[in-house]
């Protein structure tokens, strides 16, 4: 079963390669991702899903496991520098909850309620 928090750690991570992609690359004279964007989003959605801390994960940049590829991880580090500035002012509620989600520790006990 997917909680919120999942599905809006999917959310923002599908938004900020959505936005680097469309900047960065082919101009999207088509729409959906190109194919390197679309395999590494991809790719991220199965590691979130993945994830051994579940609900209480933090945001992957500030998670103890690196569980990402090397070439993978230096690709999706790329995407979300270029896109988290742009965040804030494209999707304000996500960017913020996003930087909440990032201050939790994984020791810490998931918390309940929203
Ligand atoms: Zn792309």
């Amino acid at each position: 079963m997917e909680s919120r928090r999942i599905r809006r750690e999917k959310k923002t991570v599908t938004v900020m390669i959505d936005m680097y992609c469309r900047d960065q690359h082919n101009g999207r004279v088509e729409p959906g991702l190109c194919d390197e964007c679309r395999e590494l989003h991809d790719y991220a959605m199965q590691r979130i899903d993945k994830c051994p801390f579940c609900l209480a994960k933090p945001t992957c940049a500030n998670c103890p496991v690196h569980c990402y590829k090397k070439d993978l991880r230096a690709r999706v580090r790329e995407a979300m520098a270029y896109a988290g500035p742009r965040m804030m002012r494209r999707h304000p509620i996500l960017a913020m909850m996003h930087i909440m989600d990032g201050f939790r520790t994984v020791e810490a006990p998931a918390r309940r309620g929203k």
